[in-house]
């Protein structure tokens, strides 16, 4: 049987005819770029994530970039996050001349450890980027409460986390200064094509990021401000804001087939053996609401490659996110660190192992994704 690791096709037939109907509307009125869509999804984004405003961007790059320049972060100064993501995360602080600090991984959440942050904060630090790894909010309260008492900003990278919950059930970004959302077709919920949105719950900041969007322009062609062209298309609009009536749903499904899973590994034995660890839902205080979204569903296991490898030959889709972890990258060759400087990044990075996970997933697909690694670690 094929499993891929997405099925977007599966994903999106049900619905053709609602998202057909925005590409209808938005060719009858030609209004392409930041159309009455893309208010409309600001105003719905901004209910769902409990915050007070929302403005939609380009893509989730440009939502972690244009919240920096927002904050005015710029050469001289440092930004401490995760050396355990996406690129984008820290491409963004070397993008507006700023210095990436990288404070390794808790190896249960594999989001960033509050507990090792005071460590790497200087006069020069201005802000913490936590990233929500896999769709697990990061541990916010001690991150917001260590930026509070160093005048530290913070940029929530969720791209991967749209609708999670971290302490006392607020969702992710509705902690820091500024939330980042991106709409890449994989991620939770995916527009057709790139986009992305900014949250917060301050007013001038959520202003400035709305100049900032259209180059910094207001009124038009009058410029007290640097932005970017940071704008959002309305058919994308459009499309993620049909899609996001289904959201609640498809995340239920994926917290399902995470569950069964979680069941099955149990039965599998291959637990007690030390070949698999299961992702852990992590709770930062007891009474957390805690709710992890599955982007990815995460496993450590033994013989990583080999395994991958042996998956890919029975059509069973996995990946490795991220087999380099940043501080790692050349591009990074100059900020000096080196192979043991974010060891349980450098870990995950080796052992982590993502399965199909998506809301369409049937019982019997699972079943055979288990069966699958079952019958690699018996032929070993
Ligand atoms: C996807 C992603 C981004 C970037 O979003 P794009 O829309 O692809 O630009 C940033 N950070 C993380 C953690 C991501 O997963």
């Amino acid at each position: 049987m094929k499993v891929p690791l997405l099925d977007l096709k599966a994903h999106h037939e049900p619905i053709q005819e609602e998202i057909f109907e925005v590409f209808k509307n938005v060719f009858r009125t030609q209004y392409f770029i930041l159309g009455p869509e893309v208010k409309d999804l600001e105003e719905k984004i901004a209910s769902y994530c409990q915050t007070d405003f929302a403005i939609g961007v380009s893509s989730g790059t440009d939502a972690l970039l244009i919240a920096l320049m927002a904050l005015d972060i710029g050469p001289g100064d440092e930004v401490i996050t995760t050396p355990y993501t996406f690129f984008a995360t820290a491409g963004v602080i070397a993008r507006v001349g700023a210095l990436p600090v990288f404070v390794d991984i808790d190896p249960v959440s594999f989001n960033i450890a509050p507990e090792k942050i005071e460590a790497a904060i200087t006069p020069k630090t201005k802000a913490i980027i936590p990233v929500d790894l896999y769709g697990q909010v990061a541990d916010m309260a001690p991150i917001m409460a260590i930026a509070e008492k160093h005048h530290l900003k913070v940029i929530e990278d969720a791209a991967q986390a749209i609708g999670a919950e971290g302490q006392n059930g607020k969702r992710a970004g509705s902690f820091g200064d500024l939330g980042c959302f991106s709409f890449f077709p994989s991620k939770n919920l995916g527009a057709m094509g790139d986009g992305g949105i900014v949250t917060t719950n301050d007013p001038a900041l959520a202003d400035k990021v709305l100049k900032m969007r259209v180059h910094g322009g207001h009124p038009k062609y009058y410029h007290k401000l640097i932005g970017g062209n940071f704008r959002l298309d309305s058919i994308q609009a459009g499309v993620v804001g049909v899609k996001l009536k289904y959201l609640d749903g498809w995340t239920a499904n994926r917290q399902q087939n995470a569950k069964f899973y979680t069941e099955l590994f149990q039965k599998s034995g291959l637990i007690e053996k030390g070949v698999v660890s299961l992702p852990e839902a992590v709770y930062a205080d007891s009474g957390a609401a805690h709710y992890h979204v599955y982007n990815q569903f995460v496993l450590r296991v033994k013989d990583r490659d080999a395994l991958r490898a042996y998956l890919a030959k029975e059509e069973i889709g996995s990946e490795v996110y991220y087999p380099v972890p940043v501080h790692l990258q050349e591009c990074f060759d100059d900020l000096g660190y080196k192979e043991g400087d974010c060891p349980e990044g450098e870990r995950a990075a080796k052992e982590t192992l993502a399965l199909p996970i998506y809301p369409e997933l049937t019982d019997e697909m699972q079943n055979w994704v288990v069966d699958a690694i079952q019958s690699f670690y018996e032929s070993r």
